[in-house]
């Protein structure tokens, strides 16, 4: 945790800036790493609106409510004229619903997510972060699993042309980068990749997600980015849709980045049913009460659709080669640290 603590060490107040936060800011990595995060931006938002047809349409970060599947992570409170509202962990349901205004969106969002402490030494948990949140009417998980693939292929590309001042500052070869999104991306289901942990040794469950260090092992393995498809029931949130012919297996994916970079990516075709949504909510010990605004939106009909959440910090990293994520961002903020 040296570097980590770079960040870590803490004057806060007094009028000054932390001459960590100074030397973080100034360094010509973090200039770099930024300049290519802004690349990474506008290929997505060109890929996004012109190849897609999305609209970007900022989402709220304050609600009754937030993604209730954010593994493990603890929730912030705001008080909100006397009535407690939450920081978004994910804007998901806020997705969901501005289909009603627009088929097509798409968002820069910033999530808070206040994650377990262990999370601080994985390298790819950062306290608060964006995700480049996507939500697409009428379509079902292989074709926004195949906008996903996109999104990344087109950041890639574009930062592999546009950043090579960066990518040099960095020691990053923009063939090598370039390489990895040649090929379509691979599949595989979660059942598959479990049987592979166990194979080789480690201890997976079956119903659950991928632990943080079999994660990184298979994300070790890889030379490019895959997916994994087909995660349990127990493992999300009641919005992922459950296959109607293999009961407790959901139509959601998880984009993996090669090299032990981990996860960049979460998706799923949604369960737009009402009742449906209202026995999932039971089934995972949510309070429908809580979802007021969101269940009133859903009895009254919402377009089915598929979507998912890039970690820009995540995607950033792995395509400047960093060693942590709180380098693939101007103000880290990291589980469990007081700094800024
Ligand atoms: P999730 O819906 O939890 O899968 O989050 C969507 C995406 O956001 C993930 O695939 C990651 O790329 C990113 N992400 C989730 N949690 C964090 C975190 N604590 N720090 C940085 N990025 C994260
Ligand atoms: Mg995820």
């Amino acid at each position: 945790l040296n570097e980590v603590s770079g960040v870590q060490s803490v004057r806060v107040g007094g009028g000054t800036v932390p001459p960590a936060v100074r030397a973080h800011l100034t360094s010509k990595e973090t200039g770099a790493v930024l300049r290519v995060q802004h690349e990474v931006l506008t290929a997505v938002r060109l890929y996004l609106s012109h190849e897609v047809g999305c609209i970007e349409l900022p989402l709220p970060i304050i609600g009754p409510v937030t993604d209730p599947g954010a593994r493990g992570a603890k929730q912030a409170d705001v008080d909100y004229y006397g009535h407690r509202y939450k920081l978004m962990t994910s804007a998901i349901l806020y997705k969901q619903a501005a289909l009603l205004a627009a088929p097509r969106i798409f968002s820069i969002a910033p999530n808070v997510r206040l994650e377990p402490l262990e999370t601080s030494s994985t390298g790819r948990h950062l306290a608060e972060f964006h995700q480049i949140d996507v939500e697409l009417s009428g379509f079902t998980r292989t074709e926004a699993m195949a906008v996903a693939e996109g999104v990344v292929r087109s950041a890639v590309q574009h930062v592999s042309e546009a950043c090579l001042s960066e990518l040099e500052i960095l020691g990053c070869d923009p063939a090598a980068l370039l390489i990895t999104v040649n090929e379509p991306f691979a599949k595989h289901s979660h059942v598959d990749i479990v049987e592979d942990l166990r194979a080789l040794g480690h201890s997976q469950s079956g119903d659950a997600e991928i632990d943080w260090q079999n994660e990184l092992e298979i994300s070790q393995r890889a030379a490019a980015p895959f997916f994994i498809v087909d995660y349990p029931k127990g493992s999300r949130g009641f919005y992922d849709k459950e296959s109607e012919q293999f009961t407790g297996v959901l139509h959601n994916f998880d984009l993996i980045a090669p090299d032990g970079f981990g996860e960049l990516c979460s998706g799923s075709e949604r369960e737009s049913d009402y009742r449906a949504i209202v026995a999932r909510m039971r089934e995972t010990a949510e309070n429908p009460a809580k979802y007021g605004w969101y269940l009133e939106l859903v009895r009254g009909g919402l377009p089915a659709s598929a979507g998912f959440g890039i970690g820009l910090e995540r995607l950033v990293r792995w395509v400047t080669g960093r060693d942590y994520v709180w380098q693939a961002t101007a103000f880290p903020k990291l589980p469990g640290v007081v700094a800024l």
